[in-house]
Parts: structure tokens; C-alpha cells; sequence
């Protein structure tokens, strides 16, 4: 009976017409697919994308170098050097974070007391070499002017979260 059951199938191309079926059910049905990069899919406010060191609406940078976001770090990819200004507040003479260490976890930005260091929603960013990806507190600050209104909307949209 097997035999007859798989040759009456063979015969009438059964799984061909099966998968056919398959297709024809989904053919008019609204598509899914996101023709990205012109088509995006909408990002959560806590999405962890590129990150940025923000400054104050004065122009003064954020970052007291306090050292909480390189301590916090698991995959050590934050370098901090600071001095004593002559007004006596501290502030970083260095602030890299390698990107092809970091692990995206957003500890960095947890940690810091003045939300200086953030992680931006942008994702469309690649290097070509290992340096590439080694950002700097210039390449973080520049990130950070010219985002800062989206980081700010970003930040009060989740500040209940916090
Ligand atoms: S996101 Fe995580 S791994 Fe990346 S720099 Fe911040 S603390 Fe380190
Ligand atoms: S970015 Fe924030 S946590 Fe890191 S050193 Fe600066 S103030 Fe401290």
C-alpha cells in the first residue's frame, strides 16, 4: 500500500504541488520583508548602537573623568587618562574605546553619574582596518554634537525607566 501510496504521488508530482500551494497561500499576503537600507525598522530608545560623549548645552564636555566607565567595562575596551584643569575640576586628556573589543553591553553608560558617555541608535558605521573602529574622545565628541538632539529625545523617552 506504501508503494502504490508514494507512486500515485510521484506520478501526480504531489510535493510539487504541495510546495506550490505553500507559495500560492502566502503570494497576496502582506510582505514582511524590509527593503533595507531605504526601508528601517523602527529602534527601541535603549537601542545600543555607536557610541558618544556628550557635552553640556554651554558647550563645557560632560565627563569628569571619574574612570566608573572604563572600571565597569568588561571587555576592557575603554582607555581614560585625565589631568587637573587649572580651575581645579578634572577632565580626560585621553578617552578611547575600542570598538572591536566592545561587546555593546551598555555598562559604560550605566555607570556614568553625568550621562557623558551613551550609546547612540546608529548602527550604519564600519572600519576597514583595526583602527578604524578605535574611537577617540575627539571621534566620540564629534558623534555626540551632531546627534545630540536625537540622544537627548532618546534619554528623556527612557528616563521613567532609570
Ligand atoms: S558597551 Fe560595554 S563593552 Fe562596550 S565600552 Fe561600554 S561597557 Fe565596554
Ligand atoms: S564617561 Fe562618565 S563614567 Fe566615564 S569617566 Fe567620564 S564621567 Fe566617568
Amino acid at each position: 500500500m506504501n508503494k502504490l501510496t508514494s507512486f500515485f504521488k510521484t506520478f501526480l508530482l504531489y510535493e510539487l504541488v504541495k510546495g506550490l500551494m505553500l507559495t500560492g497561500r502566502h503570494l497576496f499576503e502582506r510582505k514582511i520583508t524590509v527593503q533595507f537600507p531605504e526601508e528601517k525598522t523602527p529602534l527601541s530608545p535603549r537601542f545600543r548602537g555607536l557610541h558618544a560623549q556628550r557635552r553640556y548645552p554651554n558647550g563645557e564636555e560632560r565627563c569628569i573623568a571619574c574612570k566608573l566607565c572604563e572600571a565597569v567595562c568588561p571587555a576592557m575596551a575603554i582607555t581614560i587618562e585625565s589631568e587637573q584643569r587649572d580651575d581645579g575640576t578634572r577632565r580626560t586628556t585621553r578617552y578611547d574605546i575600542d570598538l572591536t573589543k566592545c561587546i555593546f553591553c551598555g555598562f559604560c553608560e550605566e555607570s556614568c553619574p553625568v550621562d557623558s558617555i551613551v550609546e547612540t541608535h546608529i548602527f550604519e558605521y564600519h572600519g576597514e582596518k583595526r583602527g578604524d573602529l578605535l574611537y577617540t574622545k575627539p571621534m566620540l565628541l564629534a558623534v555626540g554634537d551632531k546627534y545630540e538632539a536625537e540622544i537627548a529625545k532618546a534619554r528623556e523617552a527612557d528616563a521613567k525607566y532609570r
